[in-house]
């Protein structure tokens, strides 16, 4: 792909440290003072407006259909498939370098095509039908399991046999820097006989990355792990809020219900699979060998490190924790292949959360339920104070980026302020 070649430069100005170089061109969906909503592509400090492009006559060629970017979501252009989707970006990769004039130097087309980021607010990038949470990471499962159940049974004997997940909520999914609310549910105190109703005094985060799928399938057809990457457009960074106590009341024996569904955050940005091709990495060996149906070849997991930042209200922000993806036992072609073994078909947009990425040391957990062993040992913040859960006025920022040669492919940040129960 000559988009990733890490000596392209671009004509648009990239600030040192930009997440959106010319060789990432992540895809999203923005809206002006003056523009509804529309798809464009981040470069630098500005977005790409690509109805400007497409209106104009620089993606003739491509067969794209009239009005695909005046769109209030990316699923129908998504739905063109991996192929056309990485045309586009190659085709805007090159419109973009430092030696292409089509655009550089029309001084009109330019200042109307190119918008700075700081004008833009950025909605969901897609309309999501399903949405799917993993358990894919080893740590995190054995951290869970140690915390709400038995440290030396921490693992639950299928966890190394299949892609562990649940069916989640996609209503409640909401583009990065839309508030929260605490949730109230039901919570049963340690020496209480029943449970009360209050808001959660256990309000958590959780890092997790999650893929978009890109092709409807039929009911009945499974998806083979040869073919599963090409039924994935991309990545967005997820934060699966999470309320602890809640979540421990309820879970048994049906999994995550209300402790999860109040509330997930996602970076606006779509990263394809594309942009991180250079960035694959060999995932953690799997033992014992799982069923043939999930085995695979290649590389298929990604060297992205990933970050969560605290910022307590008039504080200064703090990191909590520092991971990478690479650590995920489970990959996204299992996860995929698993999800629709029994013919449950995928739609376009589904997002498929990773479940929480934590790392083997307690600086790479990825939620405060690990870090502060579920409270017990709080985090002393710099501004004096100390954690063991969220607090209203806090805001959580996740940050993700894979770097090499120079280049780093970054996803924008994943941010939500927790305010208080409402009511
Ligand atoms: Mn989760």
């Amino acid at each position: 792909m000559k988009a990733n070649d890490p000596k392209l430069k671009s004509w648009v100005d990239v600030p040192a440290g930009s997440d959106f170089p010319i060789q990432n061109l992540p895809f999203g969906i923005f809206k002006t003072k003056y523009l509804s909503p529309v798809a464009g592509v981040a470069i630098g400090d500005h977005i790409l407006d690509l109805v400007y492009l497409h209106e104009h006559g620089y993606l003739d060629g491509l067969g794209l259909p009239a009005g695909i970017f005046n769109q209030k979501s990316l699923n129908e252009f998504f739905a063109l498939g991996r192929k056309k989707v990485g045309e586009v970006r190659e085709r805007v990769s090159e419109i973009l370098r430092h030696d292409n004039e089509e655009l550089r130097d029309r001084v009109a087309a330019r200042e109307l095509a190119l918008i700075p980021l700081s004008e833009c607010q950025m909605l969901m990038p897609v309309t999501v039908p399903n949405y799917t949470d993993f358990y894919s990471s080893e740590e995190h499962a054995t951290n869970v399991g140690a915390l709400f159940r038995d440290p030396k049974n921490a693992l639950l004997p299928n966890w190394k046999h299949l892609p562990v997940g649940y069916h989640g909520r996609a209503s409640s999914i909401v583009v990065s820097g839309t508030p929260i609310h605490r949730p109230r549910g039901q919570v049963k105190l340690p020496d209480a006989e029943a449970p009360v109703f209050c808001p959660s005094r256990k309000m958590d985060f959780e890092l997790e990355l999650a893929f978009i799928t890109c092709v409807n399938t039929p009911l009945g057809r499974p998806v083979s792990i040869g073919e599963a990457e090409d039924h994935i457009i991309g990545f967005v960074l997820f934060n699966d809020w999470s309320a602890r106590d809640i979540q421990q009341w309820e879970y048994v024996p049906l999994g995550p219900f209300l402790g999860k569904n109040f509330g997930s955050t996602v970076s606006p940005w779509v990263v394809t699979l594309d942009a991180l091709a250079p960035f694959r990495a060999e995932g953690p060996k799997q033992i014992p060998h799982v069923l043939p149906y999930l085995a695979f070849e290649g590389a298929k997991n990604f060297d992205i490190q990933l970050e969560v930042l605290l910022e307590p209200a008039g504080e200064a922000m703090v990191t909590l924790s520092r991971t990478n993806a690479k650590y995920l036992y489970w990959n996204v072609a299992q996860q995929l292949v698993h999800h629709t073994v029994n013919g449950c078909n995928i739609q376009v947009g589904d997002l498929y959360a990773s479940g929480t990425i934590s790392g083997p040391s307690p600086g790479s957990y990825g939620s405060l339920l690990e870090l502060t062993f579920n409270g017990q040992k709080p985090l002393h913040l710099p501004g004096g104070g100390e954690r063991r859960f969220l607090e209203d006025g806090d805001t959580v920022i996740m940050k993700g980026h894979a770097e090499m040669d120079g280049v780093r492919i970054g996803f924008g940040p994943c941010t939500g302020k927790l305010l208080p129960a409402i009511g």
